[in-house]
Parts: structure tokens; C-alpha cells; sequence
């Protein structure tokens, strides 16, 4: 195994300004095990749904090469279910439902094939569950992602700077990276977020694009300004996956490779937006990832001569 993801596996409901879904399958393991599944082809997940959650979408994930025995069903119960808007920009959106359901009370269990996978992705998930399956983990994994949202600093702050404490990577929008750090300003916010634990932060901006912090190093990748985006939902967790997936392929962390990670995180964000839930991640080819991949290096390539002249 090379990837080991844990987050939710879900119902959405979603509203944008283009349209409304009843309940569509999602979930953050979801959105990061596809996008990963484009570079590497044996990731496993660790998650629980309820016996409503249908069987076709667990095996559009075994086709894609994902290990599913992690996956809990509890056949009385029900599945993880959320509902958001998304206002005129989608850059924003409101939480209108959350019902843990199956979450409540869920106690992962890392299947024994799955704990020594070197790269971990903690998905969007109670931070008690994310530390949970940390320390299920024979070894310490060469490279631990995290994915967290403003829902759990609302109603879990300590236990999610505990997490914070034990992982590499943490992955949050600039709302969010406000909130955790109580600094306007992204580069205070970033200096005060990386002495809570991981050495490199990455502040997603949606459609703006995404920063990444190493000490006193920035990296800056812009999103590719698309004529269709319907639903952002799962940008984020798609993004993680490709970033995740990209490291795990090229077996290299440095932030140097970090930066490429985070063109090709870029490049699978950008698929999911363009069609309602996980839809464009299940059938995409790999000349179309590499395509839209050199297109975000088209989008900043520059030749420009910046010596002032006289
Ligand atoms: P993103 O748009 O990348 O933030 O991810 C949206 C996905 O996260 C949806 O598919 C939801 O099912 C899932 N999600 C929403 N709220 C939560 C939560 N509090 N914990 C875990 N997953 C969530």
C-alpha cells in the first residue's frame, strides 16, 4: 500500500448558482482517494458509511484501484450526510445540514495490510479519529497529510491541535487558517500555524489559487481560470489527493517536489468543479491530468526581464 486515506465517506446535498442536487455520493475520502488513484494504484481507505450508502459507488472506487476492506458498513445505520449553499461567487458556501449519523461513534480500525503505508492522508474527519488512526500505525509514516475544516474548530479546537501536533502537512482555506491561527494577515497566519506542529501549511484561496508555507519559504500556484465551474464541492479534498498522490508516486518530499505537487493538486481541483460530485474524477485519462497539468505551467510561464533600466 502507498496511500492510506481516512475522511468521510457521505451523501451530499449540494446548491449552486447553476443547480441543486438531491443526495449525491461524496465525502472527503472519496474526493481524495479518486483524485490519488490517477498516481498510484494501490491506496486503501479507512471509513464508515451505513447500509443506505449504495454498493456501486464502493465499487466505483475498487475499480479505481482502491482498497475498500477499511471501509466499515453498518447495515442499520446511516450514512454521513451533508448540505451546503454555495453563494454567487462559489468561493463561499453555508453548511445547512450536517448529521454525523454512522460518524458519531465511529472507531477506525487500520486493516493490517495497511499499517505501514508509508504516505497518510488524514482526511476531513473528527481530529480525535485522525489521531486515532495515527497512532494505529506500526510505523511512523514517511509523510502525514491533514485535511481539517472550520466545523471542527468550532466544536473540537484541543483535540485538533493535538492532531496538529503529530503531522507533516496541514491543508486549509484562508478562512480557516484565520480562524486556527487568530492572525489576519496569511503570512502571520502561517508563521503561527507551523509552530503548532507541521513544517509545511498550505492555504487553499479556491479560485484563487493556493499558498505554500516551509519555514520562510511561499510558493504560490494559481487555479486555472475555467469557462464552466458548477461545483466546487470536493475541490479541496481532490486537490489533497492529487498533491498526496504525486508524492507518494515520486517518493520525494522535499518542498522543491512539493511545489510540482501542488501544479498537479491544482490540475485534478479543477476537473472536479467542472461537473456535480465525484462525476469527472471516476472516467478521466491520463494524457487528460498531464494536459491540464502543463497548462498551469503555461499559465505562469514568464520570460519577462525584470531589471529596471535606466
Ligand atoms: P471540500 O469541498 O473539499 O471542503 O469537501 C466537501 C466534502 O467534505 C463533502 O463531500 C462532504 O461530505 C465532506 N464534509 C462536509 N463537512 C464535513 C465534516 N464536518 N467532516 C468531514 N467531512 C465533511
Amino acid at each position: 500500500m502507498s496511500i492510506l486515506t481516512i475522511g468521510t465517506v457521505a451523501f451530499d446535498a449540494i446548491e449552486t448558482p447553476f443547480g441543486k442536487t438531491d443526495k449525491i455520493i461524496g465525502g472527503a475520502a472519496t474526493y481524495i482517494s479518486l483524485s490519488a488513484s490517477y498516481f498510484v494504484s494501490n491506496s486503501a481507505i479507512v471509513s464508515v458509511v451505513g447500509g443506505d450508502f449504495p454498493q456501486e459507488a464502493i465499487q466505483d472506487m475498487r475499480n479505481r484501484g482502491i482498497n475498500t476492506d477499511g471501509l466499515e458498513i453498518r447495515q442499520n445505520e446511516k450514512s454521513f450526510f451533508w448540505s451546503g449553499k454555495y453563494h454567487n461567487d462559489l468561493n463561499s458556501r453555508d453548511t445547512l445540514v450536517t448529521e454525523l449519523n454512522v460518524l458519531a461513534d465511529f472507531k477506525p480500525v487500520v486493516p493490517a495490510s495497511a499499517r505501514k503505508t508509508p504516505f497518510l492522508m488524514l482526511g476531513n474527519l473528527t481530529p480525535d479519529i485522525q489521531r486515532e488512526v495515527i497512532h494505529q500505525m506500526e510505523e511512523r509514516p514517511k509523510l502525514i497529510v491533514m485535511d481539517t475544516m472550520n466545523f471542527w474548530m468550532d466544536i473540537a479546537m484541543d483535540s485538533l491541535k493535538e492532531t496538529l501536533k503529530l503531522v507533516d502537512v496541514l491543508t486549509i482555506n484562508d478562512e480557516e487558517a484565520r480562524q486556527l491561527s487568530g492572525e489576519y494577515s496569511l503570512v502571520k497566519a502561517a508563521r503561527a500555524i507551523l509552530q503548532m506542529g507541521p513544517k509545511f501549511l498550505i492555504i487553499k484561496k479556491g479560485e484563487h489559487g493556493a499558498l505554500l508555507f516551509h519555514g520562510k519559504e511561499i510558493f504560490f500556484a494559481p487555479a486555472l481560470p475555467l469557462e464552466e465551474v458548477f461545483d466546487p464541492t470536493g475541490a479541496g479534498d481532490t486537490f489533497a489527493g492529487g498533491f498526496i498522490g504525486y508524492l507518494a508516486k515520486t517518493k520525494d518530499i522535499s518542498f522543491q517536489n512539493m511545489k510540482n505537487a501542488i501544479i498537479y493538486g491544482s490540475a485534478m481541483a479543477s476537473f472536479c468543479v467542472e461537473k456535480f460530485g465525484t462525476e469527472r474524477l471516476l472516467n478521466l485519462s491520463r494524457s487528460e491530468v498531464v494536459d491540464r497539468a502543463r497548462q498551469f505551467i503555461q499559465l505562469v510561464d514568464t520570460d519577462l526581464k525584470l531589471e529596471l533600466q535606466d
